[in-house]
């Protein structure tokens, strides 16, 4: 689960890392209101989950009170590369001397914690990664020690930190590596991470990942996820347990085990069609399953047409055609249906569903044929959708 910037920013003041007051808040007058509240210059920032937003024009320096409301309503509302600014971030805007960057992250090649630093700062770290690699300095720790003060204050120094602030960059370090431990994080960044004319060190920016399997030890941070611009599809089939992504094409998917999912993404993708959805119905599906996948792929009215990729081993595509039975006496769904059955009882469930006779499902003998047909099926909708318009 990724936090928006402010959130991120809470778990760093909960650890002792220093960042700057302010509040979030979704309207030009409540912007205006923190913006008096925490002191001019202040600084307006986009919440979304993107980084980049301060090239995209979604971070502005404010001195006055008419600054901040001009800032404010230009950016609520913002398209920042497709995501909706809804939230805006008033703090008190810092004065920086230097831009550095520092981040803790789970290296899985090393099986160890590392911690990167550099004193290029305030830039994309791909870029620096990639043209002065020699300028990020990445220390892999040993996770039963932890990370220690001399650790710490070596990474700094080997960084090229101004000698005036080592302490104080090893402080924040040892502060982020304790945020990314003990609140289960997966990333935690900060770039900038800045210095200021007084010397004094501080997360200007927040990027932290947190864990979803471990979010249950820590009831205080359940409620950030980040549910209003989280896609309602998703948040729904995470509370039905259901594995959904959403993507953004019109040919609805649903298979049963991950792989062949990802192989009916990539055969639709193949035969020109664009899936709307990751589904994976999971192994053992029974009716009630597959009837609620079929409600979850239906709840994006992009769907244009839709792909029932089944290969049954436990899943026995006899439940799938009974869940799709009734799932079309319920829904009654407006779309056309490819159905592929094979592997465990298919005889069984072709059968029932040439029995059901439902409107508008059509059965396919391959994977290939399937996605063929749907992409033709998916076109053909918008051409009259289009011819009726
Ligand atoms: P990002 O573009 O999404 O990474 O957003 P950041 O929070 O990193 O802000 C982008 C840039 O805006 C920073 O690198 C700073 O140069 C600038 N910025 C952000 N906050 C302040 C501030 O308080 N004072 C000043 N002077 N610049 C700021
Ligand atoms: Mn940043």
């Amino acid at each position: 689960m990724d936090l928006l910037e402010h959130q991120g920013k809470q778990l760093f003041g909960r650890h002792g890392l220093k960042v700057s007051d302010g509040k979030a808040v979704t309207t030009v007058e409540e912007a205006v209101a923190a913006a008096n509240e925490v002191g001019y210059p202040v600084v307006v920032k986009a919440q979304v989950l993107i980084g980049g937003r301060g090239k995209a024009g979604g971070v502005k320096l404010a001195a006055n009170e008419g600054e901040a409301r001009e800032h404010a309503s230009n950016i609520l509302g913002m398209d920042i590369r497709g995501h909706t600014v809804r939230t805006l971030w008033i703090e008190h805007a810092s004065d920086i001397a230097t831009e550095y960057y520092a981040s803790v992250l789970l290296d899985r090649q090393a099986k160890q914690p590392m911690v990167m630093f550099s004193v290029e700062g305030g830039v994309e770290i791909e870029q620096v990664a990639q043209d002065s690699p020699e300028k990020l300095i990445r220390h892999h720790v040993d996770a039963l020690n932890g990370l220690s003060r001399e650790e710490a204050v070596q990474i700094a120094t080997d960084g090229g930190a101004d000698a005036d602030v080592i302490e104080g960059v090893a402080d924040a370090l040892l502060a982020l590596y304790e945020v990314w431990l003990s609140e289960d994080a997966t990333l935690a960044e900060i770039n900038p991470l800045i210095v200021t004319p007084d010397r004094d060190v501080k997360a200007l920016d927040a990027k932290v990942s947190l864990d979803n399997n471990a979010l249950y030890r820590h009831p205080e941070n359940q409620g950030l996820s980040d549910s209003e611009n989280e896609d309602p599809i998703e948040r729904r089939a995470k509370e039905q347990g259901v594995q959904y992504v959403a993507l953004d094409g019109d040919v609805g998917i649903l298979g049963n085990g991950a792989g062949l999912v990802m192989s009916t993404l990539d055969v639709v993708a193949q035969a020109g069609g664009s899936p709307a959805n990751f589904l994976d119905a999971g192994g053992g599906s029974d009716a009630a399953k597959i009837k609620q996948a079929v409600e979850l792929i239906l709840a994006n009215d992009k769907v244009k047409a839709v792909l029932f990729n089944i290969f049954g081993g436990i899943t026995r595509c006899d439940e799938v055609a009974k869940g799709l039975i009734a799932a079309f006496e319920e829904i009654k769904p407006s779309v056309p249906f490819v159905v592929r059955l094979d592997g465990t009882n298919d005889v069984e469930g072709r059968r029932l569903l040439e029995q059901a006779a439902l409107p508008n499902v059509h059965p396919a003998k391959t994977m290939n044929e399937a996605a063929e047909k749907v992409v033709a099926l998916a076109a053909g909708a918008q051409a009259s959708a289009g011819a009726a318009a």
